[in-house]
């Protein structure tokens, strides 16, 4: 296929491998912080082939795995409220809120509403979520059906912010009143900083997901890499790309020379894309946000800026539900995607987790690292 075929040639990621090898001398621990180049790593056998001298590592790169379970709960309290619709990506939905014994051992009682599961859990229950395949269709959906109020679930990094950002500038200018926004949006950053900032860190260097510097521009590394010397380098999601980006990794911590490289220069630039980032501030602002796994991030997400607080959903219907229980997750995402554990070194890996029966949003997304894992890895690492 053209422009893909070039960066899956078998002889060019020989050359790339034998070099990595080459140069390597000890076993250098690299962390990938996206979901889409953990799922190219696996299925391309990257991860494998580089075991010698390459310890690579899934971060939280995959967004429906970071949205918070009070997220998940929130919108499914929502969606069975009359006449509201939740609108959200398809990958949301199997996303596990609270289980059923956190929701019946909840004290005080949790209101009724509140139903154990995932937003499929509460559609069986009549619960209304309608799948979109952008932003802009939910303001489509709000336009067709003014008497129901449209509720987008506004999840993920940076690279999905301008679109969100962009419904909610239509929704304005077409002064919907029927559609709002519940924003779980993370940024990248600020998980980095967290990762690094752990004493127990044992990272060498980060390659940086393409996609979201093509948005932010890869300058947004230059303090992460002077305050931690760790290297980050910006890649593709092609094997080819990963392999430079990796080679690139290796290069760097064999000569102790901790800087940004960008070895996805035919999408990103030092700046980035200037006309997203001005659309994602005019509608966003920074805020504290807790994450699935990690608890609350500094400056880890964002929120609706007071021009839209009419088109916030927990404004529009009340604050988020008093849930007021620890959640006491038997999934062990955080650990995963800390780096703290592989997948399979989770004790419910491909036993009671499976894509078909997920115990955990890593198990459901196609994102996540356990699906890649439960779909690439090699038997070894599913047994
Ligand atoms: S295997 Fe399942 S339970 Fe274990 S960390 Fe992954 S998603 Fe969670």
């Amino acid at each position: 296929m053209k422009y893909l075929d070039e960066f899956r040639d078998p002889q060019l990621a020989r050359r790339l491998i034998d070099d990595i090898q080459e140069r390597a001398t000890r076993r250098w621990k690299i962390m990938d912080v996206c979901g889409g180049q953990t799922h190219s790593l696996l299925k391309y056998g990257i991860e494998s082939t580089l075991e010698n001298c390459v310890e690579l590592i899934h971060g939280p790169g995959c967004p429906v795995c970071v949205t918070a379970p009070e997220t998940i709960e929130y919108a499914k309290h929502l969606a069975l409220l009359p006449n509201v619709i939740i609108a959200t990506f398809g990958d949301m939905l199997r996303v596990p809120g609270f289980s059923a014994s956190e929701v019946s051992q909840a004290n005080p009682p949790l209101t009724s509403s509140v139903c154990p599961g995932s937003l499929a859990d509460a559609r069986t229950r009549g619960g209304q979520i309608q799948i979109v395949y952008s932003p802009l269709d939910a303001v489509e959906l709000a336009t067709q059906n003014p008497k129901k109020q449209i509720v987008f679930l506004a999840v993920g990094f940076e690279t999905t912010v301008p679109a969100t950002a962009l419904a909610a500038l239509q929704a304005e200018q077409l002064r919907l009143r029927n559609f709002s926004l519940l924003v779980a949006h993370v940024c990248v950053l600020p998980v980095m900083q967290v990762l690094v900032g752990d004493p127990n860190c044992e990272l060498n260097a980060f390659l940086a997901a393409g996609h979201v510097c093509a948005v932010s521009g890869h300058d947004i590394y230059r303090a992460l890499v002077s305050e931690s010397g760790l290297p980050v380098i910006v890649t593709g999601f092609e094997p080819l790309d990963l392999l430079a980006g990796i080679r690139c990794a290796v290069e760097l911590l064999e000569s102790n020379n901790p800087q940004v490289v960008n070895c996805y220069s035919r999408s990103v630039s030092s700046q980035g894309n200037r006309f997203a980032q001005d659309v994602m501030a005019t509608v966003y602002k920074q805020v504290d946000r807790k994450w699935r796994g990690f608890g609350t991030i500094r400056g880890g997400g964002l929120a609706l800026r007071e021009r839209f607080a009419e088109m916030d959903a927990e404004k529009r219907f009340g604050t988020i539900l008093q849930i007021p229980i620890v959640h006491q997750e038997t999934c062990r995402s955080g650990d995963v995607m800390a780096g703290r554990i592989k997948p399979h070194e989770c004790e419910h890996f491909g036993r009671g987790c499976t894509p078909d029966q997920p115990l955990g949003a890593p198990m459901v997304s196609n994102e996540g690292a356990c699906s890649a894992y439960y779909r690439y890895a090699p038997q070894t690492k599913r047994n």
